[in-house]
């Protein structure tokens, strides 16, 4: 007998592949979708829409699979992180930031990650492999459960950014599935404003993304020379600043009305200076752009300390003062390593797990 589908993580056009590949009519996608993602429900005698003959059949030869919960912890901040056990072992870390306006999820699109830049520690834990599209929107399923959204609708994730562990522009076809997901108005139908996917820079990523996903978009640039950019974000030995500025002006160009977020982590003595703060008001001078000021967040083992209050500061006046809409992002989750760059989960790199494999014989 073949293994049953895992209908979980489909989306609309795949799902329906699915059905008219068993004979049945293609609106049975809108009402599984809407059990799944707007209802919570993932056992198939409980689709009580369907006939009993369709339940039978769907619970013989599909299933619907998610990733364990490891853990849930609650900052003193309300902020949660969950970490969740993927089939091979690895961990990988979500965390909801609630505000007063609204409530964040940040989600994750790699186990581990391959960029490895100098002043994040989901880096230091290396990179095992892609998400899949179950594994990433499984993330949203899990925390919409356990804020209660299933049984209470105001209790709902407003935006989702994609700013947990991983590069999601090197996982591009498993990350817009799964945005397909979050956007679809059969289940989450969350506006394409509330969705933010944040890249280091891959330039091809963002040529298709501009073409094919409709989602806000956010640039780790972190420093606006290259000789500094290459020793924070090694990716830009790739794609250097100029040609990643204009992959953003293209991109601009073709979705008029966007703003594009620039984040940037301060970094004492490092990248935090005036002079600095100058060259990337002039680096973004003819973009529409935001810029997000992040306080480091440290870890064990880092040889960086976060900038000073005061040199936030006025590095964020020169920014204002250039036109440029400027925030410095408030600290969150931070005595559960739930902040920005500090997530680690639990990271099996390929090469290691080989290794371990070929000495316990397990390969
Ligand atoms: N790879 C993608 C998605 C990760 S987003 C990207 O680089 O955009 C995670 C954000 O947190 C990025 O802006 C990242 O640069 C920032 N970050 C990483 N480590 C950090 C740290 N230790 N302190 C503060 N911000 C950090």
């Amino acid at each position: 007998m073949n293994s049953p589908v895992n209908l979980f993580g489909l989306d609309r056009r795949t799902m329906t592949e699915f059905f008219t590949g068993i004979d049945e009519k293609p609106f049975r996608t809108s009402q599984v979708l809407k059990w799944i993602y707007q209802h919570g429900v993932i056992d198939f005698s409980e689709m009580t829409n369907l006939s009993l003959a369709l339940r039978d059949k769907l619970s013989s030869i599909a299933s619907l699979e998610l990733p364990e919960i490891v853990s849930n912890q609650v900052s003193t901040d309300g902020t949660y992180k969950w970490l969740l056990r993927l089939e091979s072992g690895s961990c990988i870390e979500t965390v909801f930031i609630p505000e007063k306006d609204r409530g964040t999820l940040c989600v994750s699109s790699q186990v581990g990650c391959p960029l490895d830049c100098s002043f994040c520690s989901t880096g230091k834990q290396g990179f095992d492999r892609n998400l899949d599209v179950a594994e990433i929107i499984a993330q949203v399923w899990i925390a919409t459960k356990a804020l209660g959204y299933y049984k209470d609708k105001s209790k709902r994730i407003s935006n989702i950014v994609l700013m947990g562990m991983g590069e999601p522009l090197l996982n591009y076809d498993n990350v817009s599935g799964a945005l397909n997901l979050m956007l679809d108005d059969w289940a989450y139908g969350l506006s394409r404003k509330r969705v933010t996917l944040s890249t280091a820079g891959v330039v091809p990523g963002i040529r298709k993304l501009a073409a094919d996903v409709n989602v806000s978009l956010a640039i780790s640039l972190h420093a606006p020379t290259d000789e500094l950019r290459n020793v924070l974000v090694p990716l830009n030995r790739k794609y250097p600043v100029r040609e990643l500025m204009t992959a953003i002006r293209d991109y601009c160009r073709q979705k008029p009305g966007e703003t594009v977020t620039f984040e940037y982590v301060m970094l004492d003595g490092i990248n935090d200076s005036e002079q600095f703060a100058r060259t990337l008001a002039k680096l973004l001078d003819d973009i529409p752009a935001k810029v997000n000021l992040i306080p480091f967040n440290p870890f064990p083992g880092t040889e960086y300390r976060r900038s000073k209050p005061e040199a936030i500061d006025s590095f964020r006046e020169i920014l204002l003062n250039a036109g440029i809409i400027t925030i410095t992002r408030k600290t969150r989750g931070d005595d559960i390593d739930a902040a920005c760059g500090q997530l680690a989960g639990k990271v099996i790199p390929r090469a290691r797990r080989h290794r371990e494999n070929l000495s316990t014989g397990t390969l």
